[in-house]
């Protein structure tokens, strides 16, 4: 029997490859305030006038208080802002390895 996974060993995604949030956030435009594990940021998902979302700054993890967006982590939020399927999202950030 071959590998049940067909795409297993020749691509692989890379999550200590993925840009730190902060370094993340910065370069979508999000300016991030406050101190603490979470901050602040005007919301992208919605027409937002003041910082309405949250933002971990260890996990990278976002939830709006007032669309209710959220995800785990930079990926979550790549793939919700721009419409992409998860690989194009880890191919966006540089986290996604082919294999020899
Ligand atoms: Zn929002």
């Amino acid at each position: 029997m071959r590998n049940a996974t067909p795409t297993r060993g020749r691509f692989s995604f890379r999550r200590d490859r993925l840009p730190t949030p902060a370094d993340y956030y910065a370069a979508q435009g999000l300016q991030l305030t406050g101190r603490g594990a979470w901050r602040n940021a005007v919301c992208p998902f919605h027409k937002d006038t003041h910082p309405s979302l949250r933002v971990r700054i260890e996990t990278g993890a976002f939830r709006c208080m007032v669309c209710g967006a959220h995800g785990g982590d930079v990926l979550a939020f790549h793939m919700k802002r721009y419409g992409l399927r998860f690989i194009e999202a880890t191919k966006a950030l540089g986290a996604w390895e082919i294999g020899r």
